[in-house]
């Protein structure tokens, strides 16, 4: 299978595991074909194409068992922590603890795509006030209150403040639902003002030395709210070492998206590579398994690099991605209209730059957080993208927006005029609901007519 790179069905998939040849040493017991999530209700993965490699079996396998490993946690007497929000700095401290595991309930906002509706998440939303008018994250209202899916967390954080108005809606209403919150704030970040101290921060960015002190303050609640759920300090050298853990895993998913985003012919399909990012933010609730998958797919690529051999044609046109997207499908469509990705903002690049280790761990931690893109103006952002999209040699941009999300409003347009400014690159706004099945002709177009002006502008 590693002669020919290639997408295949889930069908193709789940033949490669079960003709999975011996030397090949036993699977984790998490790995499995996927055909049997689809009997529990995930529908779209009949209608994905997947890379068609063990790694990746195992990267699906991993994502699609997370709920599991969350309720197997529940039943061994750990910890469990839900952190809202915030992409990436909350579990890294949670994962600090012994016998803590952190996620996300943001996360529910695939599961309307994933199961294809059926999950009733988005109505139980609806009767609940938070409506069609929000992103899809809203799902995870419903995620909470029909109690299906993950079980409810022992502790729950959200960031405020310079959040998303969709988010800082949706989790007041979950409070409103009996379900507490330990609340910390993060302010909206701003550029310092002459003759401020300012502060680099790991994402590029800067800020006032005093934005960063608020926000070391507010992570210091939090510090003291994980510690009592789990009857354990946490101390600045547990931290230290969960930022290192953590480090770990953003290293080796460095590696993969630098040879994945440069590699010619493309090594790795742009579903997968999304998967893998994701794994960033909180590890699909299993540490160091999410360094191990990812470790398998960075080798798979690599032999594929190393060999010449890729998934998709020669030369295919190199997409910077910007925001994740509700329908998974849409990242196979992309590479049917001639395309590749070479680089994302999936808005947490705060979750994938590595977190400073010659700094006190909270302090580290601050600057992390606060270099979330999404806490400051567009344009901070838009220089980001422009920065990434240069590094890695981007032909051409995609916005995509989430339906009903509040920033999305203004900054496809804000991000797009950067591009087009400093790059001079083609770019698309395009908007991807959570099933696309109806808008998919139309999204092949757009990309289609992306990938031609691309095309045109290459030299003959
Ligand atoms: S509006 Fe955007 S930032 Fe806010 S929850 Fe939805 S996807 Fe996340």
């Amino acid at each position: 299978m590693n002669e020919r790179p290639r997408r295949v069905s889930m069908a193709d998939l789940d033949a490669l595991c079960a003709a999975r040849p011996p030397a090949a040493g036993p699977a984790p017991a998490y790995v499995g074909p996927l055909e049997r999530h689809v009997r529990d209700g995930d529908r779209r993965l009949l209608h994905l194409e997947y890379d068609g490699s063990p790694a990746a079996l195992r990267l699906w396998s991993f994502l699609l068992t997370e709920e599991d490993r969350l309720h197997a946690a529940r039943a061994a007497g750990k910890t469990i922590v839900g952190a809202m929000k915030d992409l990436g700095t909350v579990p890294v401290m949670a994962y600090a603890l012994p016998d803590v595991v952190a996620f996300y309930p943001d996360g529910a906002w695939w599961t309307p795509c994933i199961m294809e509706l059926e999950a009733g998440l988005l109505r139980l939303a609806d009767t609940l006030g938070i409506g069609d008018a929000f992103c899809p994250v809203r799902a995870m209202l419903g995620a909470f209150v029909n109690r299906r899916h993950f079980p409810i967390p022992d502790l729950l954080t959200c960031s405020a403040g310079a959040t998303c108005d969709d988010f800082s809606a949706i989790a007041q209403r979950l409070e409103s639902l009996g379900f507490p919150i330990l609340w910390w704030e993060m302010p909206a970040r701003r550029r310092p003002d002459p003759g401020e101290t300012a502060v680099p921060l790991p994402t590029g960015f800067e800020a006032p030395a005093s934005q960063v002190a608020l926000v070391r303050s507010e992570l210091e609640r939090v510090r003291q709210a994980l510690a009592d759920a789990a009857g354990c300090d946490l101390t600045d050298a547990r931290l230290a070492s969960g930022l290192r853990r953590a480090n770990r895993v953003r290293a080796v998913l460095d590696r993969l998206r630098h040879l994945a985003y440069t590699a010619e012919p493309c090594p790795i399909p742009a579903l997968e590579m999304l998967i893998a990012e994701m794994l960033a933010i909180h590890f699909c609730s299993d540490q160091a398994e999410a360094e191990a998958v990812l470790a398998d797919l960075l080798d798979e690529v690599r032999r594929r690099a190393d060999a010449g051999k890729g998934v998709l044609q020669p030369r295919a046109v190199r997409v910077f991605w910007v925001n994740p997207v509700a329908d998974l499908r849409a990242m196979n469509v992309l590479e049917d209209c001639g395309g590749r990705l070479c680089g994302t903002e999936f808005l947490f690049c705060h979750a994938l730059d590595p977190i400073p280790q010659d700094l006190p761990p909270m302090e580290a931690l601050a600057r992390t957080a606060l270099g979330d893109p999404m806490v400051g103006p567009a344009t901070d952002r838009a220089e980001r993208i422009v920065r990434d999209a240069r590094r890695f040699g981007a032909e051409a941009v995609v916005v995509s927006r989430i339906p009903g999300a509040s920033h999305c409003a203004l900054e496809g347009a804000v991000i797009g005029e950067v591009v087009r400014r400093r790059l001079g690159l083609p770019v698309v706004e395009i908007e991807v609901p959570p099933v696309a099945d109806a808008v998919l002709p139309t999204l092949r177009t757009r990309l289609e007519a992306l990938v031609e002006a691309a095309e045109q502008r290459r030299e003959p």
